[in-house]
């Protein structure tokens, strides 16, 4: 117990280890929830390479069977076939491909020329983006058109691949076009587990939302993405990003990655609240369970360290009881006499002078038999209040040695000091009339013996208190009320 200098101390250190083990707690938990997102976006890349190896490989089918329209359309030994077989040639099995709705070739007017499911509708297509655009340049190779409602096939929501015929000059001879239906992209993207609040989109580099998953009326082919987020997927070929989405108000993770050879980009998105949902769960567990901990450290710490303080304090109190005489206040007989020899053998030591005092109260038996007992113990307290006010030094010590006798130990103190400081409590007790209350009680005096150690004679501790006591003896038989020098000791 004696090891714990400060109670307290205990209670602070335990708290500050709580709170160390508590934020150690939610450093982990931070840095479980970053992993959680990284691992979201690990699948979702992972799930993306995959949207886009199904993409390009279905457009590499088709750009193949393009090419073969595109030059078909320009050797005059197909041309001269007859339509069934040319149209054979010409379309190999390309029109059997799912998801893809017609394959045809345009002439330079956009009228439609050769179908690749028999004879081709009315209609001229002049208008749409990929022909316009085969229309004014020369090498554009493979073209995405933007999402469109088709026309000749009942409003299909479609998209278009095509390639530019040329004629035998060089000069513009049409337009061999796939209209590939959405509900290719549609299906794809259903393939993709995202989470109940998540989404995954193909969306062209000019905003328009290609196919969203899960789908939202009226958005296909119409809807244009304008949001500043948009922005970072066409300046970035790939990347990562939380933000909320302009569309629902979701915060969804999103990973983005361009098809390759294509205008599309690939977005996958799981909701933060999904990816997060597990962590959040055992975060709050771990959390308030290591809330629980902590609290209840700190608790048990101070609840501990306010028992030790009490403790130390019972503890020194009992200490200051065991060497303290309860009736003054002076050091008690124990104490003196521990004192007595710590002082003596320093003195030893140094050879420094010491001197003590052994302090009587005259006629004291008279004194309670005529005043009463609570007065004697008054008179007694007011001597040891004068002899505290007399020994001041830090060394000096003021002990009750026994009923109505005192002693005092004052080290480097030499026979001259020892003696004034003896006549100076002898007058003061005479003076203040210690014990005389109010009128008529007559004043008590006290008889001093008064020894100083000297170093060649005295040989032990009890002979020069021996001396010293002599001394007070003497003192009274001359007569009391005096200080009486010890006599050298005689060897
Ligand atoms: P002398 O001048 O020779 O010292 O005579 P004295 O009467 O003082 O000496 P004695 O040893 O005969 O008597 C000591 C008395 O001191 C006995 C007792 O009545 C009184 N006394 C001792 N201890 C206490 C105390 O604690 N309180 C009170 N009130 N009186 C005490
Ligand atoms: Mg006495
Ligand atoms: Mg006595």
């Amino acid at each position: 117990m004696r090891a714990v200098r400060h109670p307290l101390a205990v209670g602070a250190v335990g708290s500050v280890l709580a709170l160390g083990a508590f934020a150690l707690t939610l450093v982990t938990l931070v840095a479980a929830r970053q992993d959680a997102i990284d691992h979201a976006r690990d699948t979702s890349q992972s799930v993306i390479s995959v949207l886009s190896s199904d993409v390009q490989r279905n457009f590499e089918l088709a750009d193949l069977s393009l090419q073969a329209v595109a030059s078909g359309l320009r050797d005059p030994a197909v041309m001269r076939l007859d339509s069934e077989i040319r149209h054979k040639v010409l379309f190999d099995r390309s029109t059997t491909a799912r998801y893809v709705s017609s394959i045809s070739a345009l002439d330079a007017n956009g009228n439609s020329v050769e179908y690749g499911t028999g004879t081709p509708p009315k209609g001229n297509l002049s208008d749409r983006d990929y022909f316009l655009v085969h229309e004014h340049a020369r090498n554009v190779g493979l073209y995405v058109s933007a999402p469109y409602l088709s026309r000749l096939r009942n409003g299909a929501p479609s998209i278009a691949l095509s390639r530019r015929i040329d004629k035998a000059d060089g000069s513009f001879g049409g337009v061999a076009v796939i209209a590939v239906n959405i509900e290719y992209f549609r299906q794809l993207l259903k393939q993709v587990a995202v989470g109940p609040h998540g989404s995954s989109l193909i969306i062209r580099s000019d905003g328009s939302v290609v196919a969203r998953n899960p789908a939202m009326t009226g958005l296909t082919g119409f809807f244009i993405l304008k949001s500043p987020t948009f922005r970072r997927m066409l300046d970035n070929p790939s990347g990562s990003y939380a933000a909320r989405s302009p569309l629902d108000g979701v915060t969804r993770l999103y990973t983005f990655a361009r098809i390759p050879g294509t205008p599309l980009i690939a977005v996958v998105a799981p909701a933060e609240a999904d990816v997060l949902s597990a962590w959040r769960a055992r975060s709050l567990m771990v959390g308030a369970c290591a809330l629980f901990v902590s609290v209840a450290f700190v608790i048990v710490v101070w609840l501990l360290a306010f028992a030790l303080r009490d403790r130390a304090a019972m503890q020194s109190q009992l200490e200051h009881m065991a060497k303290t005489d309860s009736l003054t206040g002076l050091s008690n007989r124990r104490a003196l006499d521990k004192v007595l020899v710590t002082e003596w053998q320093r003195m030893r030591r140094t050879g420094r002078d010491m001197s003590v005092l052994f302090i009587d109260a005259d006629h004291f038996k008279k004194y309670n038999d005529e005043h009463g007992h609570a007065l004697g113990d008054q008179a007694l307290q007011r001597i040891a209040a004068c002899l505290e006010r007399h020994l001041r030094r830090p060394g000096d010590l003021a002990a009750r040695y026994g009923g109505e006798e005192f002693v005092a130990v004052l080290p480097d103190t030499g026979t001259r000091g020892a003696h004034d400081v003896a006549e100076a409590i002898r007058r003061e007790v005479e003076a203040c009339h210690v014990g005389a209350s109010p009128t008529s009680i007559p004043a008590v005096t006290v008889s001093i013996g008064c020894g100083t150690v000297d170093h060649s004679r005295d040989a032990t501790l009890d002979a020069f208190m021996q001396r010293a006591d002599a001394a007070l003896y003497a003192a009274k038989t001359a007569g009391r009320n005096r200080v009486v020098m010890a006599s050298p000791q005689r060897v």
